[in-house]
Formats: C-alpha cells, sequence, structure tokens
C-alpha cells in the first residue's frame, strides 16, 4: 500500500502536519497556539489529513486536573524511509532513516576513485544496499564539507578536490533512480538538530564541530542561517592564541591551527618528537606527558575562547559543541569552562553548552534530513 503522501499539501495544513512532524505526539492545544489557529480552524484542517492517513490521533493521557483530556495528534514515522550519506576524502557514510531521522541501519563503503563519477557510483551502490532493508526509498540525501547551491551542486568540495561545480545531485539521481538533494554538511547537521535533535525545541542556538575542519552554523527563531558563505570554514581562521600555530593559510593560532584533529596531532608530535594521532594526543596528555599535556591544553583553553566568540557575538543561549575533535573539550570540560567564563562579563545570561560525543553516523543522519526536508517542504 502506497503511504500516505506529503503533496500536494499548501498553506496551514502544510504547517500543521510539519508541527506534528517535529514536535509529535503533540496536543492540538499546542499546534493551534503555535500556529495561531482557532480550535475550530485546527479541527477543520487536521480533518482531511486524519482521514488521508497523514496524521493519527493517539491516546489522550489522563489529564491533569480538570478539563477534557488533549487529544494528541501524530504521524507514523516508519510510513517511509530515507537516506542520507555523508561524503569524506576516503569514504561515504551511509545511513537508512525514518521520517523522523531515527537511525536504522548504517553502512560505509570505501572510494575506488575519488573522481565524481567514481563517487557517485559508490553511493549509488550504498544506497541500493541499505534501500534493500525496506521497500521504497522517498529521498536520498548527500552532505559533503564545501559549497553547495540549491541543494543540486557541489561548487567547492576541498577534501575531494572537485572544482568547480559538479552536478551531484542530478548524476545520482540518474544513477539511483531516487529524488536526490545535496547540502553542506555542517548545514545539514545543524538541521537535523532543529528539527529532531537537541535543537528541537530552541528557537535559538549555534553548533560548532571540530574535527577534520572547523564547522559552524546558527538558528535565530528557528530559522537556520543560510546563504553563499555557508560552507567557506570562516569560523575556522578566527585567531585563538597568538602563540599557536600556523594554519594552511598562514594564521597564527586560528580555530583550525589550534582544535582540528590533524592540527593537535601535528603539534602533539612535534612536541613530543613522534608521530602520533589525535587519539593518543589526548592520551598521552591524561597521563601527563609534559610536552603532551602543554599542547593540548592550550587547545582546550582555545576551544573554551571560541565557545565564548560564538556566545558573545549572536547572544544565543544553547551552543551544541560535536565532531570528532569535542573529545578535548571533554577531557578538559575544566579548562574550558574556566575559559568560558572569562571571555563572558558577570552581567551576561548564562549559556548551556553540551559537549556532545557523537559517532560519525551523526554526519550522514543530518544529509538524511536535507532528504526527509526535501520531500516533506515539497523542495524540488
Ligand atoms: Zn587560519
Amino acid at each position: 500500500m502506497e503511504p500516505p503522501s506529503w503533496r500536494p499539501l499548501e498553506g496551514q495544513a502544510h504547517r500543521i502536519a510539519v508541527e506534528v512532524l517535529v514536535h509529535g505526539p503533540v496536543p492540538r492545544g499546542q499546534i493551534a497556539r503555535r500556529l495561531g489557529l482557532s480550535p475550530a480552524t485546527l479541527s477543520r484542517l487536521t480533518k482531511p489529513l486524519i482521514e488521508a492517513g497523514l496524521l493519527f490521533e493517539v491516546d489522550p493521557r489522563p489529564p491533569e486536573g480538570r478539563g477534557r483530556p488533549s487529544r494528541p495528534l501524530d504521524i507514523d514515522p516508519s510510513s517511509r524511509h530515507f537516506i542520507g550519506v555523508k561524503i569524506t576524502a576516503e569514504k561515504a557514510h551511509g545511513v537508512l532513516t525514518d521520517i523522523r531521522a531515527k537511525v536504522i541501519d548504517c553502512q560505509v563503503a570505501p572510494f575506488a576513485e575519488r573522481s565524481p563519477e567514481g563517487v557517485v557510483k559508490t553511493v549509488a551502490e550504498l544506497a541500493a544496499s541499505l534501500g534493500s532493508q525496506v521497500g521504497q526509498i522517498t529521498a536520498l540525501g548527500v552532505s559533503a564539507a564545501g559549497l553547495t547551491k540549491d541543494y543540486q551542486i557541489l561548487r567547492h568540495a576541498p577534501y575531494l578536490g572537485w572544482e568547480p561545480d559538479v552536478p551531484l545531485a542530478a548524476m545520482l539521481r540518474e544513477a539511483t533512480g531516487l529524488a536526490t538533494a545535496v547540502d553542506n554538511d555542517v548545514a545539514a547537521w545543524t538541521e537535523a538538530e532543529r528539527w529532531f535533535g537537541d535543537g528541537r525545541d530552541r528557537p535559538d542556538f549555534a553548533l560548532v564541530t571540530t574535527g577534520a575542519g572547523v564547522g559552524y552554523n546558527l538558528v535565530t527563531h528557528r530559522h537556520r542561517a543560510s546563504g553563499p558563505d555557508v560552507g567557506v570554514g570562516l569560523l575556522g581562521h578566527v585567531p585563538l592564541d597568538p602563540l599557536g600555530p600556523l594554519c594552511s593559510a598562514g594564521h597564527q593560532g586560528c580555530a583550525e591551527a589550534m582544535l582540528t584533529t590533524g592540527a593537535l596531532a601535528a603539534r602533539v608530535s612535534a612536541a613530543t618528537g613522534r608521530p602520533v594521532t589525535y587519539e593518543r594526543s589526548l592520551e598521552l596528555a591524561a597521563q601527563g606527558d609534559p610536552a603532551a599535556r602543554a599542547a593540548v591544553t592550550a587547545a582546550a583553553r582555545a576551544y573554551g575562547r571560541l565557545l565564548a566568540l560564538i556566545a558573545n557575538t549572536t547572544f544565543v543561549p544553547f551552543i551544541i559543541a560535536s565532531g570528532e575533535g569535542v573529545d578535548l573539550a571533554i577531557a578538559h570540560r575544566d579548562l574550558v569552562r574556566d575559559e568560558f567564563a572569562a571571555g563572558r562579563s558577570d552581567h551576561a545570561s548564562p549559556v548551556e553548552i553540551l559537549l556532545k560525543p557523537a559517532p560519525f553516523t551523526e554526519w550522514a543522519r543530518g544529509a538524511a534530513v536535507v532528504a526527509i526536508q526535501t520531500y516533506v517542504l515539497g523542495r524540488a
């Protein structure tokens, strides 16, 4: 049987369905308040959605105190399935999800060849393998570090070495037969937090990721920052430590030079006189190796300064910090907190900082959310 369709769905009916998708099960009163609808209008608008099978009423909880029990609305999250794939320099990381981005399975496939054609071939095989577990895939989302345009084109992909525009969505559509959307990887992760993650009930928050690079995006009044500079990686080059090492662009002690996993490993390797990985750098510092400890401590302080800079310039009350590089901040939580506090004012509001260890599949889940939004919002 065909799952209930979101198309064509317009105006307030569409807003109600999205509200239930993101917040459900959700009481009718809450939907009416959020969307500024009268109870009668809400009833009139939801009736056809319930009849079409898109929404359903869940058993109400017993009312607290007096009044009629509220009748929450929900969707069936397993009515549709999506695939999200994050592309790195070496691999495609894929997930199969339901329409609420719950991960059902994840798989990784290394690239035999890193050209656009080679990557498309690997991603198509990965999508076929993930999709074979369910009857039908509604859409495919792909994310990568770099600049994208209109969810279709990868304009600049630093880790893949692709330049200029690659029509990645069209190539994948051709190879898989699936509706496909492409977006910047941090923008995609931010959408996953905004709709289905820790930012779900937060109108204002920032996401910062450290790992191979430094990623950043911002949500204000429930809207994510967008524009041509998303994906340029501008936050990666803000200065954080005048005594820090140089980045590839020649800045001394910028975020990239201080906080990327590669930069920290290089700094500890130079200080200890032997090649070590990022993970080993943190271990050596924890074991008390003085050279490793000095480098790791400086990086943790820079991390706190970066978080203070974000809070001070955006006024957000909530920052999600993640990516593989967050292990540094988790291992030196106190240093990060102290340096953050030092960069704030006694008059400033408290900021909640979530140091979120996340498996690499979190990136792919972001790509799945690009696919979900493309379908649900009716993006071409
Ligand atoms: Zn730099």
